[in-house]
């Protein structure tokens, strides 16, 4: 039998599945209805007898939202996922759907500021408890679990730090836990950072993944998204869960991403090849003490972004000399560069972590996470890279 070719993430995410002729409109048309019209009362019992082909209510499904959550899955190369109104909703629910009062979580603790605070501020209300393990220190998930453990939780590259965390050894200590438990937990790694494209947390033997679709995915700061990815059974779970919780994706914010999805491949290999591009061009700049970026041999965990990523992505950290003011300096001076929070999109944006993300943590919690007041992220864009070079030049010799 001649095996099929694997199609490229970029046909992937242009086409979805429809990877055949068919009639109908080449862009999928937004569905903005809230409910949907039976053909009699026949349909309402078909729905509650579980099939699938008859539509509701948007909330649990809507064909613009699901022509997204089909090429997010065939871009993933795994079963399903699902489509939410934010980063946010999408975690939460998929975790909520997860633990259960009692339970325990084990997550690396450098992550996003949100789902940092959602794990000290919300799941102890709820007698759900996070154990943290640093990443350079993976060989205590074992110790830290206890039959109460149902989830490992990580995010590579972190925010705002790009540290990188050994996805492989993940999986193997968790692995190692499930047979000292005797039970199973579930893996589940925000990636945000890297996307699918540059890293496959499936193949690498992880069982969710979660992004901010508002960031690369979007990647033209227009939109709020989020996603939930991973094996038909737990995206069914999730599913459940996400109609009571209702963050549900808008049909016109689907719309925006189908149509974002076909430029995916185009602009995130574009903003990469600028962070490394700028990411080399200031590493040794005297008004800077560091550039944390996975694919400079500078950066600590190198060796392992290679290993695990295809690319690495287009976030830079850098730290300047004199601390939050000269941070503060530099980001007031950028022209092409913008002064905002948020990531991704194809227009690079700066912020200071301590102003932003980790804005409020305490001492102990910055060194916890690695941030420092003299740190500005950058999200690099897809301008040109001259400009973009001339412009942190002009801003940095400004401090
Ligand atoms: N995960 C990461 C890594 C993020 O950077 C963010 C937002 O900045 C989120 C999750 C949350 O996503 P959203 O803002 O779409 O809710």
């Amino acid at each position: 039998m001649v095996k099929k070719k694997k199609r490229s993430i970029a046909t992937r995410s242009i086409h979805g599945k429809k990877l055949y002729a068919y009639k109908g409109p080449v862009v999928t048309p937004i569905y903005q209805t809230s409910t949907y019209r039976f053909e009699n009362s026949n349909d309402a019992i078909r729905y509650a007898q579980g099939d699938p082909s008859v539509y509701v209510y948007s909330r649990y499904h809507n064909p613009t939202v699901e022509d997204v959550e089909e090429k997010l899955a065939v871009i993933n190369e795994t079963d399903a996922a699902l489509l939410f109104s934010s980063g946010m909703a999408a975690i939460s629910t998929a975790i909520l759907s997860v633990v259960s009062s009692g339970d325990e979580i084990i997550s690396t603790p450098t992550l996003y500021g949100g789902t940092y605070r959602f794990f000290r501020d919300v799941l102890p209300l709820f007698n759900v408890n996070v154990k943290y393990v640093d990443a350079a220190n993976l060989s205590e998930i074992s110790r830290l679990a206890t039959p109460m453990t149902k989830l490992f939780y990580c995010e590579s590259p972190t925010n705002p730090t790009v540290g990188i965390v050994d996805l492989h050894k993940a999986v193997r200590e968790v692995k190692k836990a499930e047979k000292k438990i005797r039970r199973s937990i579930i893996t589940m790694i925000d990636n945000t950072f890297a996307t699918c494209l540059y890293q496959s947390p499936f193949k690498i033997g992880f069982d969710v993944s979660v992004e901010s679709a508002t960031k690369y995915i979007g990647g033209h700061s227009d939109v709020l998204a989020g996603t939930v990815i991973g094996k038909k059974d737990f995206i069914k779970k999730v599913r459940h869960l996400a109609k009571y919780l209702g963050g549900c994706a808008d049909p016109f914010a689907a719309f925006l991403l189908s149509r974002s999805l076909k430029t995916f491949e185009l602009r995130v290999e574009r903003q990469s090849d600028n962070a490394m591009k700028l990411a080399r061009h200031f590493n040794k700049h005297p008004k800077v003490l560091r550039i944390f970026y996975p694919g400079l041999q500078s950066h600590p965990q190198h060796a392992i972004a290679k290993k695990q990523m295809s690319g690495f992505g287009a976030m830079v950290l850098m730290e300047v000399k004199g601390g939050v003011k000269a941070a503060e300096k530099v980001c007031n001076a950028l022209t092409v560069a913008v002064n905002a929070m948020s990531l991704g999109g194809v227009e690079t944006l700066v912020s200071i972590p301590v102003y932003s993300s980790h804005v409020n943590m305490s001492k102990a919690e910055l060194d916890r996470h690695g941030v420092t007041p003299g740190m500005i992220r950058i999200s690099v864009g897809a301008e040109g890279i001259d400009d973009l070079i001339d412009d942190f030049e002009q801003a940095l010799r400004k401090i």
